[in-house]
């Protein structure tokens, strides 16, 4: 197995119109969600072997999400179901197509309830990279389950990566939400953040000097999120800003996590690299431009899933963009 994303699968609920607030939206759709799900069809429609290990409600919705993950062709055997709590909402509205507002329903949600004694252990022991979130980290037990499920990733050699993809409103405090990022830092081998999380983390928002200070933390690279600028990496080899391609963007939605599929496709490679050999300037400028090119894609076409690209779109874009040049 190459990837396993462990995290939130939830419904996401989006606006019927872009330019509105979340309580002037008409109406909701219902679509899959969750930025770990997100990745693992991401890195699968680029052609990585992908599995989930999460938790839904043992109601509609959360069948819906792992029938969603499945015809994708994601392992959904790490998947749980609660007989207690339900699938988690988020309804989203989209003031703008850059920027999204989010209201959870999760007090509790099925996906804060993952125990660590319901992870898919024997998954973990072959699973080439692992990738989490923050909000698993939110509440227990599902912060003791990602804890738990790096511990063994690490101990059988794989990669570890980590978005600190922060959502204020899900924590108590900023502070509380810093300890418990700052924790899983030197446990990470790849981090990903945007300028906002990095000056949460760091003070510093600037792409090269605050993820300099990310990288003192433990990882072996961090990679900075600029929207439609583009993104920046850095590690111990080397830093760089890779610019982001021109597109027509109907919403950002997805961006991110189609960005992460690419960082990890290209550190990963399709067959066995070895990602520690890939760390230099030369191959991280490549990587980045990749992973920027999907999550343009993503940013062309509405919502998150249904966003993704295949490996051969990516190609196909990539291709059209040098001819141009
Ligand atoms: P995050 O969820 O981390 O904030 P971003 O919205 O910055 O993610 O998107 C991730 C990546 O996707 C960006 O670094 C960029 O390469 C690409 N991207 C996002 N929005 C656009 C856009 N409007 N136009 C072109 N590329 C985009």
């Amino acid at each position: 197995m190459d990837l396993v994303c462990l995290g939130e699968l939830l419904i996401d609920l989006f606006p019927a119109e872009v330019g509105r607030r979340l309580v002037e939206v008409s109406a909701f759709h219902p679509k899959p969600g969750g930025a770990p799900g997100n990745v693992a069809v991401a890195a699968r429609r680029l052609g990585l072997t992908t599995a989930f290990i999460g938790k839904v409600g043992d109601d509609a919705f959360g069948r819906f999400l792992r029938d969603t993950l499945a015809a994708e062709g994601v392992a959904t055997d790490g998947i749980r179901f609660d007989d207690a709590a339900r699938t988690t909402l988020a309804f989203i509205a989209l003031p703008d197509p850059h920027h999204a507002e989010f209201v959870f329903y999760r007090n509790p949600g099925a996906d804060t309830r993952l125990r660590p004694d319901e992870l898919d252990e024997a998954l973990l022991a072959r699973a080439r990279a692992l990738h989490v979130g923050s909000l698993s980290l939110v509440a227990e037990p599902s912060r003791a389950a990602t804890l738990r499920a790096v511990a063994l990733a690490r101990a059988a050699g794989a990669l570890v990566s980590f978005d600190v993809n922060y959502r204020p409103s899900l924590w108590p405090d900023a502070a509380t939400a810093v300890a418990a990022i700052r924790a899983l830092l030197p446990l990470a081998h790849v981090v990903k953040v945007n300028e906002d999380e990095l000056r949460l983390l760091t003070g510093d928002e600037h792409p090269e000097t605050g993820s300099a200070a990310l990288l003192a933390e433990g990882p072996a690279l961090v990679v900075v999120t600029l929207g439609a600028r583009g993104s920046a990496f850095h590690s111990a080899a080397a830093a760089g800003f890779v610019p982001a391609f021109p597109v027509a963007t109907v919403d950002a939605i997805g961006c991110g996590d189609a960005f992460m599929a690419g960082v990890l496709v290209g550190l990963l490679g399709v067959g066995d690299k070895s990602w520690p050999q890939r760390l230099d300037g030369v191959h991280l400028g490549h990587i980045l431009r990749t992973a920027n090119a999907v999550g343009a894609l993503t940013a062309t076409r509405p919502g998150a899933l249904p966003a993704l690209p295949t490996a051969a779109e990516v190609e196909a874009f990539l291709q059209t963009t040098n001819a141009d040049r």
